[in-house]
């Protein structure tokens, strides 16, 4: 070991001491394959068990942490269920933690022991309780007590192991990490310098500290996304688009031709689009739109608009199943309207020369595919227009891994999205940008029925199940891939095992999961597609855009680890047929958090949900740059406020406009760079 080199944080992460290939095959399910993935991997929140208030100056409500010596321990009957109360005293109060239905906490706290707790107290039975605290055993008096990080975690990885193991690399490669923001700038608005704010992200000492590493770590994020899109916004207008578009004939005989009516919604994308291509200037436009809002009509009227125009068109999509989905709807709605050719790393050697072949000729004249149409070797006779289907993403990373055809001429670019990104929000990030709205239903939707249920109410959505794969119909089952270190998130594996011996015996039960290959998750999704499966079992890692109008039932475990958006987003898959479709939320969280979840009861459109979340949980878990499942972002929960945007904004645009020697502009580059990379590393996920 000694004499290996030291670790680079492009280093695979088997190389961080103490983690070896079985390790390394578990990170990777959580999308951590590099050093830099593993530092990446942000703690979501901590237990801050720093700073220690004097009981005499608790009110009640207070979140805090407190230390004492147990004075004594005793049972009581409660509502609900059997209580173990701990009397607590620090010489200025009395605390008593409460435990219920756990008896053998007992054994911790006989009488003299020193306790460091910490949790909500609140009046009940007539003095200051903390139920349930999270708690120590400390032999002596602190003043302090540790900032223990919490990390998103996997079944088989608890949050404190993920700490030990960054703590690791952080020491074996501390050196390396390196700062890339001008140092002024950070000074300037009070965040500390990249590299400290990767060690007290990870290696806390304060609560405040660790807030600040994190709002440095998050304006870093939002700076270079900025960055990315304002670089390549400059750039877009100085290359050569297409010549303009004249002909419209074929798209338009396509929309009569459609067995429905455009919705108004869909006429205003066309018409934004169309008003983009007859122009002079390359279209760079994002189109926003709900799932299920029929995005694809609009892609496929560019399309046609592009080939009537003598270009050829790209229709790019994430991933395999997807593309196959997209070859599929393009046989249906337009087969003789134009020569496509499929392109996807499942196509094999000879029919994927043949069409390269074809395609360098100008024989294709849209090819539909994966990131495969991205490698090197694709070469295009007149390539005019690419329309990216991103579903849940936000269309950065695409925009920026987009093959140069050459360096002064760039094709139209259309990407779409189902992410709902709440108008202030896109307002203040995306100003710069060309942004439709599809913000309309077709008509005749029937809304997904959804009710939020107690974990003891489990049958009621698993007998629908049970009812509609009767039918003939599908199910989804969706469970949190992520688990906040030690609490009994459903693992995808359990619920699995438990379904199907249980609630769903006998039916044809298939899984996916994020340690599963992509190659095994497309295979489980393809059956799925075919029917082969009645149910499917899995954690967010199905693609939100998969479209299987059979599926009427989808059953969304421990729904209070997702955010607002990502479960309207997953009830998405269903109710995408004339069939009434539910969608069943179970939780085992009271209060606010189930409040929470009721609002998807009555509220059924994207964006407005998505307003709700923003208005929750703050703007920071829209900044997903993140593959992995949606809404789990890098910065998922940060608490960025848009001062702290804006600002981010601001710089970006200081920095585009810098003269191109300088050396802020260097930063523009390495953020290009780093997109790049990270778009390549998504897309082969
Ligand atoms: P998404 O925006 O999620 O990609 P799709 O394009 O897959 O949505 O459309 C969902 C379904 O709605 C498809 O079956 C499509 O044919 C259908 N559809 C699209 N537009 C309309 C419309 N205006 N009226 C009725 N059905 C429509
Ligand atoms: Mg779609």
């Amino acid at each position: 070991m000694s004499t290996r080199r030291g670790l680079s944080l492009d280093d695979p992460v088997r190389f961080v001491k103490g983690v070896g290939p079985q390790k390394a095959l578990l990170l990777s399910g959580l999308g951590i394959k590099t050093v830099r993935d593993l530092l990446d991997h942000f703690p979501f929140r901590i237990d801050d068990f720093s700073s220690v208030t004097a009981m005499e100056n608790i009110h009640p409500g207070d979140e805090v942490t407190v230390q004492g010596l147990v004075t004594s321990t005793r049972f009581v009957g409660s509502r609900r269920g059997r209580a173990l109360l701990v009397d607590l005293s620090d010489g200025t109060g009395q605390v008593h933690l409460v435990w219920y239905n756990m008896p053998y906490m007992y054994q911790h706290f006989h009488s003299g022991r020193m306790i460091v707790a910490s949790g909500r107290a609140e009046w009940r039975r007539g003095g200051l309780e903390m139920a349930h605290p999270l708690w120590f055993a400390s032999s002596e008096p602190v003043e302090s007590g540790p900032v223990v990080p919490i990390y998103h975690a996997s079944a088989s990885f608890t949050s404190q192991a993920i700490h030990k193991i960054v703590g690791q690399a952080l020491s074996q490669c501390f050196d390396e990490i390196r700062g890339d923001i001008p140092p002024e700038i950070l000074e300037q608005y009070g965040y500390m310098e990249e590299r400290e704010a990767y060690r007290v992200i990870h290696l806390p000492t304060s609560a405040a500290s660790w807030q600040r590493a994190r709002r440095t770590l998050a304006f870093r994020e939002i700076l270079y996304l900025q960055l990315g899109l304002m670089s390549m916004r400059q750039e877009a207008k100085r290359v050569n688009g297409p010549k303009a578009f004249s002909d419209f004939g074929p798209a338009d005989g396509f929309l009569r031709d459609l067995p429905f009516n455009l919705t108004g919604a869909q006429e205003r994308a066309i018409a934004d689009i169309r008003s983009d291509v007859a122009g002079e200037s390359v279209m760079n436009r994002l189109l926003q739109g709900d799932v299920g809002s029929g995005k694809t009509v609009v892609a496929i009227y560019a399309l046609l608009a592009a080939v009537a125009n003598g270009y050829q068109g790209a229709l790019l999509a994430p991933t395999e199943v997807l593309a196959r989905q997209h070859k599929r709807t393009v046989e249906v709605l337009c087969k003789d309207r134009f020569v496509f050719g499929f392109l996807s790393g499942g196509v094999g050697t000879k029919e994927k020369a043949e069409t390269l072949a074809r395609l360098r000729a100008g024989n294709i004249q849209v090819l539909i595919g994966t990131h495969a149409m991205l490698e090197p070797g694709v070469s295009w006779a007149n390539l005019g227009l690419v329309v990216t289907d991103e579903q849940h993403r936000f269309g950065v990373r695409q925009r920026l891994s987009l093959p140069e055809t050459n360096a002064a001429f760039s094709p139209h670019l259309l990407v779409m999205s189902a992410t709902p990104i709440p108008r202030s929000l896109a307002l203040t990030l995306f100003g710069d940008l060309d942004i439709t709205v599809i913000d309309a239903l077709p008509p005749g939707r029937r809304p997904v029925r959804t009710q939020v249920l107690h974990d003891r109410q489990r049958s009621i959505a698993y007998g629908k199940v049970m009812d509609e794969v009767r039918k003939g119909h599908q199910a989804y089952i969706v469970c949190p891939v992520i688990s906040e270190g030690k609490t009994d998130r459903k693992a995808v594996l359990d619920v699995f095992e438990e379904l199907s011996r249980g609630f769903l015996k006998g039916v044809r039960l298939g899984l996916a999961h994020g340690s599963m290959s992509k190659a095994e998750v497309d295979q489980a999704m393809g059956k799925f597609v075919d029917g082969k499966i009645d149910v499917l079992v899995s954690t967010t890692v199905i693609e939100v855009g998969i479209d299987v109008p059979n599926a009427t039932c989808m059953v969304v475990e421990d729904a209070e680890s997702f955010g607002l958006a990502s479960l309207h987003q997953l009830r998405g898959r269903v109710g995408r047929s004339a069939s009434e479709s539910h969608c069943f939320l179970v939780s085992k969280a009271g209060g606010d958090a189930r409040l929470r979840l009721k609002l998807l009861e009555k509220h059924h459109d994207g964006f407005q949900v998505a307003e709700m979340d923003l208005r929750n949980r703050g703007p920071g878990q829209f900044f997903g740059l993140r593959q992995h499942g949606m809404g789990e972002t890098r910065l998922s929960d940060l608490s960025l406020s848009f001062d702290e945007i804006q600002r981010a904004r601001d710089e970006a645009r200081r920095i585009v406009d810098c003269p191109a020697d300088s050396e802020e502009r260097a930063l523009v580059a390495k953020v290009k760079k780093r997109f790049g990379n990270l778009a390549a590393a998504g897309m082969s996920r």
